[in-house]
């Protein structure tokens, strides 16, 4: 059984901020240290830009975004286009990427790989249907001309739960759109960012077009680009937390704000659903990624006649799941991120525990080398136990009982969070009538799965502001501009 990367050779990687078309070490010459999460060992030094080297980056946005915005839009869907096949030809070294700096088991890594590269394809397609609009005012007087156009320089900062498909998933909008742009990726996983660079200078995207920039000091960074008058666009995914402080630091100069936050999404199982495919669902929702995806389900809500024995099925399918270094042979569990992710996940169970939960499976912290935390299931979980309100981020699943429609309903929107909620019924006007019900952005409605790149990704409530994904991310990207026109 091997452990070590087939596609990847850790020496070979590239390791310089990406700006203006080449690596380039930081101005300081400080490097971060990026780390294997199963071995605790460092993988790469990567460049860690400052002040100077965003400063950089902008210029290099800057002097390339009339070019770029003049470039016909089929030109860009074609580079779009090349940038996606040249990823799907590379879906192995992207997935033992992602899994050597993230952890994640290589399945899921292969999955983001996969589901990463579809955004470069459908922003392909959509670069080419920035369609405007022409009107007769109601009072007949003149005609109302609507054209959209780049928004400007745009900002993109990306968690680093999905180093590849985050990323993706803001730069295929923001080209397609005719923008340039500077992804700032997480500290934790910039080699999938920095790799990324490579893909679309491959495919034709000019030098400038594309920046990133790795910087260890995130805060001072970020805010300095937004206080630059350059800088049009924010586009976050990442925390509620570091959230609501860009949205601050953005107002100073009133910048444009997709926000995509986190979730604590409730996974509702009522007594006529199918369930085995309810269990089925339940290790998606649950278990993708490891539990560390702002969709993951956070509480499962069961009806009471079927909640034992739902939450003793999920058991024997969350304790059958291997788990180890994410590329070891069929691992299904890998690590998670760092110490910092673990402690806080152990920390959410051991509360559900002392206000009086049941451990089903999982539920202590291993010994040895490696950020792992076991598959858990949790029954008996208080009301007032943390995992109600927090988002654990972390292969754990709190079983709690409910006796009505009603309850289920009040269960689920009582969060600060809004994006994701799933549904498990036989019956479909009641699985309507709840998804109307549920304060969330997305729904899944018999199915453990929303994300979709031709689908509108986003939330409600303190969840974000804005939807990526479909047409509606491409958007986010463009401004309207109105011409009142006599002819
Ligand atoms: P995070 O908020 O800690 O970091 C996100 C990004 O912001 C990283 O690039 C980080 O370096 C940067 N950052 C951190 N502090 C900053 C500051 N003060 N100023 C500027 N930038 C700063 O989030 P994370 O731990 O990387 O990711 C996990 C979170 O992301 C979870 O809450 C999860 O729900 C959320 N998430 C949301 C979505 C979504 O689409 N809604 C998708 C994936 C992850």
């Amino acid at each position: 059984m091997s452990h070590s990367p087939r596609h990847v050779e850790p020496g070979s990687l590239n390791t310089g901020l990406f700006i203006n078309g080449k690596y380039v070490p930081a101005v300081s010459g400080k490097t971060v240290p990026v780390y294997d999460p199963a071995t605790e060992t460092v993988i790469a030094e990567v460049a860690s830009g400052d002040l100077e080297d965003a400063r950089a980056a902008i210029d290099a946005a800057d002097a390339a975004a009339a070019g770029w915005a003049a470039t016909p839009p089929r030109q860009r869907a074609e580079i779009l286009r090349r940038a996606y096949e040249i990823m799907t030809e590379r879906l192995d070294f992207f997935a033992e990427l992602i899994t050597l700096e993230n952890g994640k088991a290589l399945p899921d890594a292969k999955g983001e790989a996969a589901y990463a590269a579809e955004f470069f394809r459908w922003y392909a397609e959509e670069a080419v249907r920035i369609d405007g609009h022409l009107g007769l005012s109601p009072s007949g007087g003149n005609r109302i001309l609507v054209q959209y156009q780049p928004i400007g320089i745009s900002l993109l900062v990306t968690p680093w739960n999905f180093p590849a498909a985050m990323g993706t998933r803001k730069i295929g909008p923001a080209l397609a759109a005719g923008n340039t742009c500077i992804l700032k990726p997480a500290t934790e996983t910039p080699l999938t960012a920095l790799a990324l660079a490579g893909v679309l200078q491959e495919a034709g995207v000019p030098d400038g077009v594309v920046n990133v920039l790795v910087a260890a000091r995130s805060g001072p960074v970020v805010s300095a680009m937004l206080h630059d008058k350059r800088v049009r666009k924010l586009s976050f995914t990442g925390s509620t937390e570091v959230g609501r402080i860009l949205l601050k630091e953005a107002a100073d100069q009133v910048i444009n704000c997709s926000m995509e936050l986190g979730g604590n999404a409730p996974f509702l199982v009522f007594a006529d659903a199918d369930l085995d495919a309810a269990v089925e669902g339940a290790m998606v929702a649950k278990m993708r990624n490891g539990g560390e995806a702002c969709t993951a389900a956070n509480r499962f809500y069961v009806e009471r006649s079927i909640a034992e024995t739902f939450a003793g099925k999920l058991a024997t399918r969350m304790a059958a799941m291997k788990t180890g270094a994410g590329l070891g042979d069929g691992v299904q569990l890998g690590p998670l991120v760092n110490a910092k992710s673990r402690d806080k996940v152990h920390e959410l169970v051991q509360d559900a525990i002392d206000k009086g939960a049941s451990v089903l499976a999982g539920g202590a912290v291993p010994q040895g080398t490696g950020f792992f935390y076991p598959a858990t299931v949790l029954v008996d979980v208080s009301r007032d136990a943390r995992v109600n309100a927090e988002e654990i981020f972390g292969p754990v699943a709190p079983v709690i009982a409910f006796d009505t429609e009603e309850e289920a309903i009040r269960l689920a929107n009582d969060t600060e969070y809004g994006l994701s909620a799933y549904v498990y019924t036989g019956d479909l006007a009641r699985g309507l009538r709840v998804s109307e019900k549920l304060d969330s952005g997305m729904i899944g409605l018999n199915r453990g799965l929303v994300s979709d790149p031709a689908a509108p990704f986003g939330g409600v409530k303190q969840s974000g502001l804005g939807r990526e994904g479909g047409h509606h991310g491409l958007m986010e990207f463009l401004e309207a501009k109105y011409i009142a026109t006599n002819w």
